[in-house]
């Protein structure tokens, strides 16, 4: 019989009861540090003191007006946004999907206002990954997550990730944008080189187009800077952001410059739920963490110490680990082909740590970002481990 939950997703045997900064426990009490947060979400941790009391303060006093009145959490969320990134209005709304469809129809309006409907195509990438509603999974365009849905939604061109020449190639009188994550997230923690995102921005210029990047996984200091974007010292026309802004708390918002907003007038885009005082409380409190002195510079110190830590698995288990690859806590572990990532994932799960398989077979690990050195430094052990009952025999023997 098929279970009261749809069985959407193949869920492992785990049932948490709390957490505690990038540590869970379930209800008999096991102990797992936790290298996922949840899908690069729990970004500042569980049973963050600060987000909880401003969420159980807010639920207090309203949750949900609807966006019929003002919202002074979203006004000062928006505001706060605004000031610290390239953008000059912000959207909220609840996922990373329900983002890139407002950035996608963001981008799609500016060309039509603009005098050009026939500019609707968006240039995206092999290995991408959108969302999983209709507009968002023909961004994502991998058949596997199309097959079965009908016609995928027309609009979208796919080439190489990292291949200006076929950026290039691929610009026609109708394309009005290009959309990238500047890393791979499901895909297989793949980043973009800086050049290839500035070249982007060039190609943009030079064609008119709009540049809009899915930052809902790199972004809200996951890469050690606030927006992955600024390493490349670029900016977008328009970007999402979700998972990490909420700190686990439903949170989504489409970030543009005043040229793409300033058409996103009453009636052509809304959401009941987008930017109530509850959401952007949270993400205010995610804010305030995240933008204290020395918090960026804190991920990025970690984020490298994890990085060294990581690399030593490579030098102590070549059988297993072909390399490293990512950027800031968006890192992954590239496998060997003999040994699945579902297969090392449950070794960690084995070991007590929990990290999320990617695509090409990388196994993710994108902890939250408070973590400390020492973490970072029991999560390698762990994987250490994960590794050797991974070991074909014979490797292990030499090993030892
Ligand atoms: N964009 C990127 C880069 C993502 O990694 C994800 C989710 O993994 C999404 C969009 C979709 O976000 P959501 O699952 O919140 O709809």
């Amino acid at each position: 019989m098929i279970p009261a939950l749809m069985p959407t997703y193949n869920r492992a045997d785990l049932a948490f009861e709390r957490g505690e900064g990038a540590w869970l426990w379930t209800a008999d009490g096991r102990r797992y540090l936790d290298f996922g947060a949840g899908i690069a979400t729990s970004s500042i941790g569980h049973n963050n003191p600060h987000l909880v009391k401003t969420i159980a303060e807010q639920a207090a006093k309203v949750m949900h007006v609807s966006n019929l009145y003002r919202v002074p959490q979203a006004e000062r969320l928006a505001e706060r946004l605004v000031e610290t990134s390239f953008a000059d209005s912000v959207f909220f709304c609840n996922s990373g999907a329900e983002a890139n469809e407002g950035m996608i129809k963001a981008v799609r309006k500016y060309h039509a206002e603009s005098g050009h409907p026939e500019r609707f195509r968006m240039i995206c990438f092999e290995g991408a990954f959108h969302g999983r509603t209709l507009a968002t999974l023909a961004a994502t365009g991998n058949e596997k997550y199309l097959a079965g849905f009908g016609p995928p939604v027309d609009g979208f061109d796919h080439v190489p990730f990292g291949n200006m020449n076929a950026v290039r190639a691929a610009i026609t009188e109708r394309t009005a944008g290009i959309m990238i994550e500047p890393v791979q997230g499901e895909g297989g923690v793949r980043p973009a080189s800086l050049d290839f995102l500035r070249e982007l921005r060039r190609a943009c210029d030079e064609f008119g187009l709009l540049l809009a990047l899915d930052e809902v996984q790199t972004g809200m200091g996951r890469s050690g800077k606030l927006w992955a974007h600024q390493w490349a010292g670029i900016e977008p026309d328009v970007m999402s952001s979700a998972k990490g802004i909420g700190g686990g708390f439903p949170l989504g918002a489409i970030l543009a410059k005043e040229k793409v907003a300033q058409y996103l007038k009453p009636g052509t885009h809304g959401s009941t739920f987008g930017g109530n005082p509850l959401a952007c409380a949270a993400g205010n409190a995610v804010l305030d963490v995240i933008l204290a002195p020395g918090f960026l510079d804190h991920v990025d110190r970690v984020a490298r110490h994890l990085w060294r830590g990581l690399l030593g698995l490579k030098e102590r288990h070549p059988a297993v680990v072909e390399g490293v690859q990512g950027a800031g806590l968006l890192l992954g572990l590239k496998l060997k082909p003999e040994v699945s990532n579902t297969d090392m994932q449950a070794a960690a799960v084995a070991e007590g740590l929990l990290t999320v398989a990617a695509g090409q077979n990388v196994l993710r690990v994108a902890p939250p970002l408070i973590i400390t050195e020492e973490e970072a430094d029991e999560a390698v052990r762990l994987l250490d481990r994960a590794c050797l009952r991974l070991t074909p025999e014979k490797a292990k023997e030499a090993a030892q």
